[in-house]
Order: structure tokens, then C-alpha cells, then sequence
């Protein structure tokens, strides 16, 4: 029997429209002003009047590291290193120590960030000599078991650096071939300290494979300036503008407005996309790289895990974060935020069907707000989550029964 399912009055770019979802896809959005008979509705529809509260498509958590997490383990002290090598080496002898498996964990943390309105998840896994392909296999079966719930994209991150760490670059070659989306990259000079040796590997198995690239770039000042101004140069030659992220790309947000100028229109030019989430002080400019036509997207970065004791799996903090850090102070600028957190994640991360649009899954997030300004603002995470239609998990009692999805079918524990 088809499933359908009304939303009315449901507040989509400040107006209100009736939303109708058949069978887990949108199929109609028109304005609530039009007759409600406009439409044939089966008996059987499910219906809720969501009074104006405002409806947005899924959030994109667009740099996470699920593989790391102690997420639903009890409380693990944190261990600072004051710097990126000191966090490497402090975080591989946890590894080596460790002995409870990481797949309900993930699991857990992927299942909780689902509840909380993200749809899309890009996660970068270690793949080193410690670890071998061992996060690899956990990531993969976690995105089979959530498969409809949420689109999970893997990128083989070499945590312990390529050139640093010799077997990495076969390991990462054989990660690429076992189902990972990406190809990741940390620091050529901070790290590996052979900025063309690192980039050789990273450009090889993105045209060996067709793949994206994704670097992380925490090297500061003139050093990594230069790197972001060379993976430019690299993606232009290998003609692969529109498939280079730079996440954190720190150097962007500590180095002087002047010298940052041409660093950004040679982004621009590489349609090189720039991840951040908003740390304090390094935060690239957001509103310069938006306005020069470099994609910005955010993610959690790793959450509760050896690097870092903070984070939460919603996304809304992490707007909050991001205009703050930004100096934003008005609704455009929020909104601006807004998609950030949302569809420009997943343009770059490139899944269909993600979207406020006829012919969209029917995958949204209802928030008890009056404006989208307001979500980033006061860090809303939504009331009502909707995949393919169904509600995860149940909203509120007082509303009427919706089409469910049961989220302990797939092996979390509830909370
Ligand atoms: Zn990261």
C-alpha cells in the first residue's frame, strides 16, 4: 500500500506549503494558501499540521571521524598534546591498548547523529601501519547497517602521515579498492615534511580511482599558505577543480588579510572547497571565501575521542559555532550558515536526492522555530527528524502517529 504523508503549514524560504511525501519521496510542495481539496490525498494519509514551524532539508556533518570516537563508552580522561605529532603518537598507543571493539561505538555516534537531523556524513578513517584497514572494515559495515537512514561517505585519511609512516600509500591503495569513497591527506609539510611526496601519493589514487580529495591542512603562516597555494596548482593541472576539499585550512583564518587575498582567489579559481568548523582563532573567512565563489562546508571534526573531549553529534552547535567565530550578526549571514551546515555539504559530498524539492527523498528536519536565522542563533536541533518519509525517532506524543522508523533494528541500544 503506498505510504503518504501530509506536512501542512510548513515554513519552507519564509513561506508556508503543504508538503506531500509518497512512498518516501517528495512529490508535491505548493503553497498552503491553495485549496486543501487541491490535491487527491488518500483516506489512509498520514497527516500533521506543523503550524508554521520551519522545515529544512538534513543536516551535513561534512568532516567527522567516526572511527575514533569513545562515544558510549564510559568517560575517558583527556590526554592533551601540545602539538599535531604529540596527538598522533599519544593517540597510537591508545590504539594499541585498546581492547573493546569500535563498531558499536561508531555505530552508536552515526545512530545519534541521525536522531539529531544529519543525513550526510563524511568520515574520515585512519588507515596506518597501526591500525592497518581495521577502521576500514568497521566504517563500511556501519554504513551497510545504516543504509537508507543516512548517506555515509569514507575517506581514507592517513592519520600518521604517508611519507612519516612508510606502507601507508599501499594500505591507503588497498583502502580505496575496499569501498572508500575519498582519498584523505594531513599536513604534507607539517607532517611528512615533502609537500610533493605526500601530494604524488594523494593526486595518484584520486586519478587512479576517480576519486575527491580531501586534505587536512592544520600547518599555519607562510608554510601552510604556500601548501594551499601548491594543491591549487596540483588540482588545476590534474583538472580536478570541484573535487579538492582543504578541512580546517588554518592558514586561511591566522595569516594577515592581505596575505590571505590571493590564496583565495587561486581557491577560487581551483574550485577548491574549504571545510571548517569554527575553531577560535583560526576559523577561515568565511564571508570573503563565499563571496569569492570558494564552497564552505562544515563538519564535527572528531567528537569525544583521543584529539578532542568536546562535541555533540548535532550539527546546530555547530553553526552556532561558525557564526560566532564569523562575526555574524544578521538573518542572511545566518542563512548563509544555514546551508553551509546543509546543502553545501552535499554538493560537495555529491548525494542525490538531497533537498526541499519535488523528486527529493523525503528526508527533512522540522524545527520549533519561526526563522532559519534563529536555528544558527540559538543552536535548534530539530523536533521532528523524517528519512524516506518516517520518523526518527517518534516527535513529540501530542502529535498524531506517523510512519516509523525503528531505530534498534539496526543494533543501538537506545539512549
Ligand atoms: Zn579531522
Amino acid at each position: 500500500m503506498t505510504e503518504y504523508l501530509v506536512l501542512r503549514n510548513a515554513r519552507i524560504d519564509g513561506a508556508l506549503r503543504h508538503v506531500h511525501i509518497t512512498d518516501g519521496m517528495i512529490t508535491a510542495i505548493e503553497p498552503a494558501s491553495d485549496l486543501d481539496d487541491s490535491r487527491d490525498v488518500p483516506a489512509s494519509a498520514a497527516t500533521l499540521d506543523l503550524a508554521g514551524r520551519v522545515v529544512r532539508p538534513p543536516f551535513v556533518n561534512a568532516h567527522a571521524h567516526l572511527d575514533k570516537t569513545f562515544w558510549s563508552m564510559p568517560w575517558q580522561p583527556h590526554l592533551p598534546g601540545a602539538t599535531i605529532r604529540q596527538c598522533i603518537d599519544r593517540e597510537r598507543s591508545i590504539r594499541a591498548a585498546a581492547t573493546e571493539p569500535q563498531l558499536p561505538r561508531s555505530l552508536a555516534l552515526a545512530t545519534r547523529m541521525i536522531e539529531a537531523g544529519v543525513g550526510v556524513i563524511r568520515s574520515h578513517i585512519d588507515v596506518d601501519t597501526l591500525v592497518g584497514l581495521g577502521g576500514v572494515e568497521t566504517l563500511v559495515q556501519v554504513r551497510e547497517k545504516l543504509a537508507g537512514l543516512v548517506d555515509l561517505q569514507l575517506v581514507a585519511f592517513p592519520q600518521s602521515g604517508i611519507r612519516a609512516d612508510p606502507g601507508v600509500a599501499d594500505l591507503m591503495d588497498e583502502a580505496m579498492r575496499s569501498g572508500v569513497d575519498v582519498v584523505g591527506g594531513l599536513d604534507p609539510h607539517g607532517i611528512d615534511g615533502d609537500v610533493d611526496g605526500h601530494l604524488d601519493v594523494v593526486f595518484g589514487l584520486a586519478e587512479k580511482y576517480h576519486a575527491p580529495i580531501d586534505i587536512h591542512l592544520h600547518d599555519e603562516g607562510p608554510d601552510g599558505l604556500a601548501e594551499i597555494a601548491q594543491i591549487c596548482e596540483r588540482t588545476i593541472v590534474s583538472g580536478m577543480q570541484g573535487n579538492v576539499t582543504i578541512s580546517h585550512a588554518y592558514a586561511l583564518g591566522s595569516a594577515t588579510s592581505d596575505a590571505v587575498a590571493p590564496v583565495i582567489a587561486r581557491l577560487a579559481e581551483a574550485g577548491i572547497c574549504i571545510m571548517t568548523d569554527g575553531p577560535v582563532g583560526m576559523t577561515p573567512p568565511v564571508l570573503r571565501l563565499h563571496a569569492a565563489g570558494v564552497p564552505v562546508i562544515s563538519g564535527s571534526d572528531g567528537i569525544r575521542d583521543a584529539w578532542s573531549p568536546y562535541g555533540v553529534p548535532a550539527m546546530a552547535p555547530i553553526a552556532t559555532q561558525l557564526a560566532y567565530q564569523s562575526r555574524m550578526y544578521d538573518d542572511a549571514d545566518f542563512e548563509l550558515v544555514a546551508d553551509i551546515v546543509s546543502i553545501h555539504g552535499s554538493r560537495v559530498v555529491g548525494v542525490d536526492g538531497h533537498g526541499l524539492e519535488v523528486g527529493c527523498r523525503g528526508d527533512l528536519n522540522v524545527f520549533d522555530a519561526t526563522a532559519v536565522a534563529e536555528i544558527v542563533a540559538e543552536s535548534i536541533s530539530p523536533t521532528l527528524v523524517l528519512r524516506g518519509g518516517r520518523v526518527v525517532p517518534p516527535g513529540p506524543s501530542s502529535w498524531p502517529p506517523l510512519p516509523v522508523t525503528d531505530l534498534a533494528a539496526v543494533g543501538v541500544a537506545p539512549h
